[in-house]
């Protein structure tokens, strides 16, 4: 049964992405709340019933504990309403807060957290930003990412990749070396991700253009975490992981199954119950500074 935007009852922007806004939304018949991001879409009503199909078949497939829960889709005037699991904050929001509020760094046991790369490790085409990881009190991570987003936004939107271009990688700036997709452009914007997550810096000077991006990504040196950083001092296998996954050579790269096999990765495990104490703690801080999800404007930088 397909439900409207009239069993919806709009609660304020939470969030903003590359493909518009996010919204919490209350789904009135159960009372439930949920996120919807609304994509601008050109598509006429024929080209909405079919993507609507293709989209329940795609996210049915798609179930996973590491992905936000998809409840369901909607097009209203146009523009194509994804619902979905309600998290509380997102990495990027997350991580700013502990830098610029509190001054200290993401402690250790969140960023170094073995489960956090094995979260970011299933195969979701597309590449991983402080954005589109979320959090929730429970200790839960989550991608807000659902494998079909790509295929989606291309019928739909035609801005891809626009929200994750600061974290892509050479091969896939470079329109000479352009080729199929491949997981190690994943494993590259895994590594900005981590070293922007654990230093507070994203690891690039910013670019005014695409041009400045590709001399910078494309012809320079790529970014190197250093055991110690701004009096922040990192372990060496996690040095080891990131320098690792910021290969600059595509070939040279390696994919999961290497990563996985990587002393950071298979040295101890952080609990669950750590995880989750740690982050409603900061979530509590966030929300006494008026700093909670429904009063956070933060434009994803592309
Ligand atoms: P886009 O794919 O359009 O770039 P994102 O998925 O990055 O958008 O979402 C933009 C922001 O909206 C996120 O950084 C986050 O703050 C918020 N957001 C997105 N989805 C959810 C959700 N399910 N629960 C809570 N906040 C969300």
């Amino acid at each position: 049964h397909q439900f409207t935007s009239d069993d919806l009852e709009d609660e304020g922007e939470i969030g903003r992405g590359a493909f518009g806004a996010v919204n919490k939304m209350i789904f009135k018949k159960l009372d439930k709340v949920m996120a919807v991001k609304r994509i601008r879409s050109t598509v006429d009503e024929k080209e909405q019933k079919q993507l609507l199909m293709d989209l329940e078949v795609v996210m049915k497939s798609n179930e996973c504990i590491y992905i936000v829960q998809f409840y369901g889709a909607l097009f209203k005037e146009g523009d194509c309403w994804i619902c979905m699991e309600l998290m509380d904050t997102s990495l990027d929001k997350f991580y700013k807060y502990i830098f610029e509020k509190q001054h200290r760094p993401l402690t250790q046991s969140l960023i170094l957290r073995p489960k956090i790369t094995e979260e970011l490790k299933i195969n979701t085409s597309g590449c991983k930003t402080p954005a589109n990881i979320l959090l929730h009190r429970r200790g839960d991570i989550k991608l807000c990412d659902f494998g079909f987003q790509a295929k989606l936004v291309d019928s739909i939107a035609k801005t891809k990749d626009a929200g994750c271009r600061p974290y892509m990688a050479p091969e896939r700036i470079d329109p000479e070396r352009a080729k199929g997709y491949d997981v190690r452009s994943d494993v590259w914007s895994l590594g900005i991700t981590l070293m922007e997550v654990a230093t507070g810096n994203f690891p690039y000077r910013k670019w005014d253009s695409v041009f400045e991006q590709l001399c910078q990504v494309v012809q320079g040196e790529p970014p190197r975490l250093m055991t110690s950083y701004n009096g922040m001092e990192f372990s060496k296998e996690f040095v080891e992981f990131v320098n690792t996954c910021l290969i600059k050579k595509e070939s040279d790269r390696p994919k999961y199954s290497r990563l996985l096999e990587m002393p950071f990765i298979r040295r101890g495990e952080t609990s669950h119950t750590d995880v989750a104490v740690y982050v409603a703690d900061i979530l509590e801080s966030m929300e006494n500074d008026g700093i909670t999800q429904f009063t956070a404007n933060q434009q994803a930088e592309s």
